[in-house]
């Protein structure tokens, strides 16, 4: 099928929080060329079973996206959340072996490649890192940069992983990485916490 891409300057004019907006401003997308559409498969961002609506004020909306795209559903357009079923671990790993991925992966919320030190970036290294998959994403991917600050990217993710919203995001990698380098995260300390952030 053709690549269709579209661009707009909605941001410009009403500027929005991303982690907080991006279902809406997607289904925005596809809504604008609904002519195409008879049923629209959005790639899930949260698994199923991580369904919830606590804090739906304030945090990711991918949380309850299984609603909010049966409401924003007409006769004309459906929108489904796809893929769902696997939590993003699980989606890594379908990927990882993929050639096309490994050419054309894209996840940056910062820019048009991959900068490596994102929220979302930091969050695919180390799944990817956690599966031992890497290497494979060389081409989309700075993996030296990675590896020069991986320490502080577990650190990041023992941090993440602690609070509860994050689970859906953190918690599995979080889970093969402490058995794998039980030794280094037992050692981090509220010092050394503070010590990486993600830009
Ligand atoms: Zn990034």
């Amino acid at each position: 099928m053709p690549l269709l891409k579209l661009e707009s300057n909605f941001q410009n004019v009403i500027p929005q929080n991303h982690a907080r907006s991006h279902t809406y401003m997607d289904a925005l997308a596809i809504y604008s060329l609904q002519k195409l559409w008879k049923n629209y498969y959005y790639a899930s961002g949260i698994g199923f079973s991580d369904f919830s609506l606590k804090g739906n004020f304030i945090q990711d909306p991918a949380h309850f996206e299984l609603l909010l795209f049966d409401c924003f559903s007409t006769s004309g357009l459906r929108l489904i959340s796809a893929g769902g079923e696997g939590d993003r671990n699980d989606k890594i790993e379908f990927i990882a072996d993929n050639p096309i991925a490994q050419k054309y992966l894209h996840v940056c919320i910062r820019k048009e490649i991959n900068c490596g030190v994102c929220d979302k970036c930091l969050r695919t290294l180390l799944a990817l890192d956690a599966a031992n998959k890497l290497d494979n994403f060389r081409e989309v991917f700075d993996i030296d940069a990675y590896l020069k600050i991986r320490n502080q990217a577990y650190i990041y993710c023992h941090d993440k992983a602690a609070i509860p919203h994050n689970a859906p995001l953190y918690a599995r990698t979080y889970k093969i990485l402490y058995e794998r380098h039980k030794n280094f995260f037992d050692s981090i300390t509220p010092a050394t916490k503070r010590m990486f952030k993600a830009k």
